[in-house]
């Protein structure tokens, strides 16, 4: 048979003070007497101290606890568990703070808010009420939340749809127009593999620019892949590549403006609904060296035409003629 034993730890200036000579561990040895003078709730409370060490079955710190007696080690039971109560109960009293306040949100804030986490220790102490109330309003407000995403989630589809049949329909109508401008203006080859549904889109659309931009036939037109950089320095080599840019124009010089008004006039002439604005068009190496890259840059007018659904745009030199 074994009795019940409680290892003590105690602080030699503790020990010093209650006029004892020793300090360090002592193990006391409890009596059936003594353990049935002790209430369940500290025989529990004795419980959280229990060790696996040999020489005793439970072992209180140094710093807790400096008489090795049993009234001692019985009034710091009833003060461990006096002070788990209070912080019990301070703790339900902050969570009952925190779930009426969750109560009373409204709005969408009260969907996306999760209900405060209830611990098991203190939900036993929480007002049976508020708790219910709680479990009522966090059910409601979890439906609520799934209704409202079920309806975001419908509103999305319904806008992604109509986006989708406005597509639709712009496709639908830009190829109704260019079948329509074939049949009109197209070769008879064009009109023929119109027919048979073998006419390539791009030859369509390449027929109808030409007819659009036909009123400028005395100006070249330019794409910014004719711009051609270069670079002097050894170390432009085959990783070097070439960054192309369209800005507007931030200013003409006097000729090049000259040039923009006439190329201006012509258009408004030809096409009142077309767009013409100078723009700066560029080309440069990225290996950007300081003397050696050369930068192509040119000025032109950029052209917007509509046809139909259709729209145009192509880019004219203002370069002097060589
Ligand atoms: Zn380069
Ligand atoms: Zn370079």
């Amino acid at each position: 048979m074994q009795s019940v034993t409680v290892q003590f730890e105690l602080d030699v200036e503790n020990a010093l003070m209650e006029g004892r000579a020793q300090s360090g561990t002592h193990l006391l040895e409890l009596t059936d007497a003594e353990v049935g003078k002790l209430t369940e709730a500290e025989r529990k409370e004795l419980l959280t101290f229990k060790s696996s060490s040999e020489q005793a079955n439970f072992i209180i710190r140094k710093d807790k606890l400096p008489h090795p007696t049993f009234e001692a080690l019985k009034s710091y039971l009833a003060s461990t568990i006096e002070k788990r109560e209070q912080r019990d109960v301070e703790q339900a009293r902050k969570l009952e703070e925190k779930l009426n306040q969750w109560l009373e949100m409204t709005g969408e804030g009260a969907y996306v808010t999760p209900v405060p986490y209830i611990t098991d220790t203190v939900r036993d102490r929480l007002n049976p009420d508020l708790l219910a109330k709680v479990q009522e309003e966090g059910t409601k407000r979890q439906k609520a939340r799934a209704d409202i995403a079920t309806l975001r989630k419908k509103a999305e589809e319904k806008i992604k749809k109509e986006k989708d049949r406005q597509e639709a329909d712009k496709q639908a109508a830009k190829a109704k127009y260019i079948a329509e401008w074939v049949r009109e203006h197209g070769t008879r080859s064009q009109k023929d593999r119109l027919a048979e549904d073998l006419l390539p889109r791009s030859e369509a659309l390449e027929s109808i620019a030409n007819w659009a931009f036909s009123a400028f036939s005395d100006y070249a037109p330019v794409e910014l892949e004719d711009l051609k950089p270069t670079c002097k320095s050894d170390e432009c080599g085959e990783s070097c590549e070439t960054e192309r840019d369209i800005k507007p124009a931030k200013g003409l010089r006097e000729t090049t403006y000259e040039r923009f008004k006439a190329l201006r006039a012509m258009a408004n002439a030809a096409l009142p609904d077309a767009a013409v604005e100078p723009v700066l068009m560029s080309a440069k190496h990225t290996c950007d060296h300081q003397d050696g890259c050369k930068p192509a840059i040119m000025s032109a007018a950029k052209v917007t035409i509509m046809i139909g659904p259709l729209q145009f745009v192509r880019h004219y030199s203002l370069k002097e003629a060589d």
